[in-house]
């Protein structure tokens, strides 16, 4: 049952266990070629999960994944989800020069699109890596025709953020159409809080996430913005034990329960594509240029 008329964005950032920013000093990145590849057996297990609870989501894909996995790319489009791109080797976009960056953008976008047989208008940088320190990024991607892109996190995080931010969709280039969509965030007592998914999802009681999409969806009148990995539903992925205590906390805490939890959160608010909330949301988007 649906409570609520406004439908809120689903995404999952498509990326193996072993690509996570969690691990990345303790597996190289030349390693990556001799790991199982898990991702597209969870990506087909999302897709059923999506079909069952009838929503539709956008599937931010790395171009290495696409590569390595054309039949997911396909599963994902013919089943009416949005492919975009999560960049082609989640490389943090502020480690870029704007050259870089460009290049990075085009070689996923080609990938993806030859995969996906789909126009690639939507991107999400890996752990949401536009903030103030390369605000240039916001410019490339409207130098390169993208509609919106999902990544900003307004708030302060130990591994990421923005807070000066705005909360809901903004334009970040003057005299472009580009839309920026932040990922969700709740207010408690004047502060706000990362609320669009992640690790926070998957830890705190699914009461927190409940109340944070319903104070973004009543009060602040706005759809959320919802993320998770193929990852966090498969809990027999390989442990990595070289990794930092808080990292290994973090990445494998209730890994059983998330398919459980996912399904009362997308049974109970509205989900759909972010090309169509980006679309909604530019008829009322802020002029914000950092
Ligand atoms: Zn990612």
């Amino acid at each position: 049952m649906t409570q609520h008329s406004i439908v809120n964005g689903l995404s999952v950032d498509v990326e193996d266990w072993f690509q996570v920013g969690a691990f990345e000093h303790t597996i190289k990145r030349e390693d990556w070629d001799s790991l199982q590849l898990r991702v597209g057996d969870n990506v087909a297990r999302i897709l059923d999960l999506f079909d069952a609870a009838g929503v539709k989501a956008t599937f931010f894909t790395l171009g290495w994944v696409a590569q390595r996995n054309p039949a997911a790319m396909r599963a994902i489009v013919e089943r009416g989800h949005e492919l975009a791109s999560h960049g082609y080797d989640h490389t943090r976009v502020f480690t870029f020069s704007p050259q870089e960056f460009a290049e990075d953008l085009a070689k996923a976008r080609t990938i993806l699109e030859d995969a996906g047989g789909m126009a690639i208008t939507g991107y999400r940088a890996p752990s949401f890596s536009i903030d103030a320190r390369n605000p240039w990024a916001h410019e490339v991607l409207a130098e390169h025709g993208y509609a919106y892109s999902s990544s900003v996190a307004p708030v302060v995080h130990d591994h990421y953020g923005w807070r000066e931010a705005p909360r809901f969709a903004f334009n970040p280039v003057s005299g472009s159409d580009l839309v920026e969509i932040p990922v969700t965030t709740a207010v408690f007592r004047g502060r706000r809080l990362a609320a669009g998914g992640g690790g926070f999802f998957r830890v705190l009681p699914y009461a927190f996430s409940r109340w944070a999409i319903r104070q973004v969806n009543r009060q602040d009148r706005r759809p959320a913005v919802f993320y998770f990995h193929p990852w966090e539903v498969d809990p027999d992925q390989p442990r990595v034990y070289g990794a930092p205590m808080r990292s290994r906390l973090r990445h494998y805490t209730n890994l059983s329960r998330m398919e459980d939890k996912l399904s009362d959160l997308l049974g109970e608010f509205a989900w759909g594509r972010m090309d169509a909330l980006a679309e909604r949301e530019a008829a009322r988007s802020l002029d914000w240029a950092a």
